[in-house]
C-alpha cells in the first residue's frame, strides 16, 4: 500500500461524490431561475473546495489510523496515540491501540505459558516424547535427550527405539485412539527395561502432536529385586552350609563316633569353628542392615583415629600372632582426628586389617599407613578443595586379587576364592560392609592389588573441622 497516493485517490473520489449533488443542486436552483450561472459556478466551486478539505481531513485521519494498526501488528505495547485531527479519527486510533495492547498483552501469557510448559516438561525425572500419527519425534523432553542422546526432533521413533511392542502399542493408540500401557527392553547399548504409556490426543496440536508418549526406566528397580533375590538366596546357601555340617557331626557323634573320645574332640572342634562362622554371619548380616539404614544421614561427630586404629590393631593381635604377621603403623599427626562414627569406623578397619593378616603371606607385615592428602578419588561427597582428605591406606604382601575381580570385590558374597575364604572363617560380607560404611561418611575406597604380591586398600575420610581449617 502507498498511503500518500491512496489519500489523493480517496480524496478525489469523495470530493467528486460531494460535488456532484452540489452541482446538481446549483443547476437546478439556475434553471428555476434563482441564481445565475457565474455566481452559481464560483458558489459550487467554493463548496466543493470546502467538501475537498473536509474529505482530505477525514480521510487522512482514518488512513492514519489504518497504518498504525499496520505497524503496530508487530511491535510491542505502547501508549502513543495518532496525530489525527478529527475527533472521531483520535478515538479511532486509541480503540485500535487498545486493541493492539490486548493482543500483544495475550500474545506474550501465550509465550510465557509455553515456555513454562516446555521448561516443566523438562524437569519431569523421565522421558516424555511429543509424536506426529507417522511416529514422527515433534519434541522429546530433557530426560528423553539425556537417556537416547540429543536431536530426536523430526526423527522417526522406530530408529531410536527398536521395539517391535511399543511400535505395535503406538500403532494401537493412533487406531483406536485409545491410551495404551505397555514395558518393553532396549537390548543395546546396554539392556534397560522400560514401562511406556502411549496418549493419543483428543485432536492433534498445532505442531503436530498426536501422541504422547511417557517413559519409565524399569532397569535399577528390577537389578534391586533381582539383587534382593540374589542375597536372600546366598544368606541361605551360607547358613545352610555351615547348618548341614553341623546337622552331620551331631549325627557321627550320636552313632558312629559315640565311645570315640579322641574323634569327638576333634568333631567339636570344627563343629565350633562352623558355629562361630554362623554367629559371624548373622553379626555381619545385622551390621550390614544398621549401617544400609542410617546411610543417608552422614555421621557429624570427630573421631580419634590414631586411636581407633590402634585398637583395631591391639584386638587383632590373636589373629596376627597365629599367622606370624606384623602389624606396622604409621600415622601422621596431622591424619590423628576425622569425621566419622567411632564404632563404625572400628569396624571398617578391623574388616580391612584382618583380611589383610588373612589374606597376607605367613611371616609377613601389614603396614597402615594415614595421613592428609590433597588429592582423592572423584566419588568423595565433600569439597576436596577446601578440606583435602585423610588417607588411610592398608598394605600387604601375599596372595593379591586378580585385576578382574577388583570391580566386584565389595558386593555381598563375592569372593575370589570361595573355599579359602571359609577356610579362613570368611563371611563374604566384610568388603561390603566397608563400601557402606565408607559411603555412610561420604568417602571413599580405592583398592589396588597384584595377584601374588599383594594388595593395598586405601580409604579416603573428611579431617575434622579443627584440623582442617588449622584452628
Ligand atoms: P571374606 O569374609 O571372604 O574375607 P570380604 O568381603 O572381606 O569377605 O572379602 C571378599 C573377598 O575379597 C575375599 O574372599 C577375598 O577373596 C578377597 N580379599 C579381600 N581382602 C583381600 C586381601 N587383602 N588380599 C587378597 N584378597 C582379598
Amino acid at each position: 500500500m502507498n498511503p500518500p497516493t491512496d489519500i489523493v485517490a480517496r480524496v478525489v473520489k469523495g470530493t467528486f461524490l460531494g460535488s456532484v449533488p452540489i452541482g446538481i443542486a446549483f443547476i437546478l436552483l439556475g434553471a428555476l431561475g434563482h441564481i445565475s450561472a457565474g455566481p452559481a459556478a464560483i458558489a459550487w466551486a467554493g463548496l466543493s473546495a470546502v467538501v475537498a478539505v473536509a474529505v482530505w481531513v477525514f480521510v487522512s485521519d482514518l488512513v492514519g489510523v489504518l497504518t498504525l494498526a499496520e505497524q503496530d501488528r508487530n511491535t510491542d505495547e505502547h501508549e502513543q496515540t495518532t496525530s489525527a485531527r478529527t475527533n472521531i479519527g483520535r478515538e479511532l486510533g486509541v480503540a485500535v491501540q487498545r486493541l493492539d495492547n490486548t493482543a500483544t498483552r495475550r500474545l506474550k501469557r501465550r509465550e510465557r505459558d509455553f515456555d513454562g510448559l516446555e521448561g516443566a516438561l523438562d524437569a519431569l525425572p523421565g522421558p516424555l516424547l511429543q509424536l506426529t500419527n507417522e511416529r514422527q519425534i515433534v519434541r522429546a523432553n530433557r530426560a528423553a535427550e539425556k537417556m537416547f542422546g540429543g536431536n530426536l526432533e523430526d526423527r522417526d521413533l522406530a530408529g531410536v527405539m527398536r521395539s517391535p511392542s511399543l511400535l505395535a502399542a503406538l500403532s494401537r493408540a493412533v487406531e483406536e485412539r485409545v491410551g495404551q500401557d505397555m514395558q518393553f527392553v532396549l537390548p543395546a547399548p546396554i539392556e534397560r527395561s522400560f514401562a511406556a504409556r502411549v496418549e493419543p490426543l483428543s485432536k492433534p496440536a498445532r505442531d503436530g502432536t498426536s501422541l504422547v508418549l511417557a517413559l519409565v526406566d524399569l532397569t535399577s528397580i528390577q537389578r534391586a529385586d533381582q539383587m534382593r533375590v540374589d542375597f536372600v538366596a546366598n544368606a541361605s546357601h551360607e547358613i545352610r552350609t555351615p547348618l548341614a555340617t553341623l546337622i552331620g557331626f551331631i549325627e557321627t557323634l550320636r552313632g558312629p563316633a559315640k565311645d570315640d573320645a579322641e574323634a569327638r574332640e576333634k568333631f567339636l572342634t570344627i563343629m565350633e569353628s562352623h558355629a562361630q562362622r554362623m554367629a559371624r554371619l548373622v553379626d555381619d548380616l545385622l551390621s550390614l542392615s544398621r549401617i544400609e539404614m542410617n546411610e543417608h544421614t552422614p555421621p557429624s561427630g570427630e573421631a580419634d583415629l590414631a586411636g581407633i586404629i590402634e585398637g583395631v590393631r591391639d584386638q587383632l593381635e590373636w589373629q596376627a600372632t597365629e599367622r606370624n604377621v606384623t602389624v606396622e603403623l604409621d600415622i601422621k599427626a596431622e591424619a590423628f582426628a576425622v569425621l566419622g562414627d567411632a564404632d563404625e569406623l572400628t569396624q571398617l578397619f578391623q574388616n580391612l586389617v584382618s583380611n589383610a593378616i588373612k589374606y597376607g603371606d605367613l611371616g609377613s607385615t601389614v603396614t597402615v599407613h594415614a595421613e592428609a592428602v590433597v588429592d582423592a578419588p572423584g566419588t568423595v561427597g565433600w569439597r576436596l578443595a577446601d578440606h583435602g582428605a585423610i588417607a588411610i591406606s592398608i598394605q600387604d604382601r601375599g596372595d593379591g586379587i586378580p585385576r578382574e575381580h577388583l570391580p566386584r570385590l565389595t558386593e555381598r558374597f563375592y569372593r575370589v576364592d570361595t573355599a579359602r575364604s571359609r577356610e579362613l572363617g570368611g563371611t563374604g560380607l566384610g568388603l561390603a560392609i566397608v563400601k557402606h560404611i565408607v559411603s555412610r561418611h561420604r568417602g571413599a575406597l580405592n583398592i589396588d592389588s597384584e595377584a601374588g604380591v599383594g594388595s593395598t586398600f586405601t580409604v579416603y575420610l573428611q579431617p575434622a573441622q579443627d584440623q582442617s581449617t588449622g584452628t
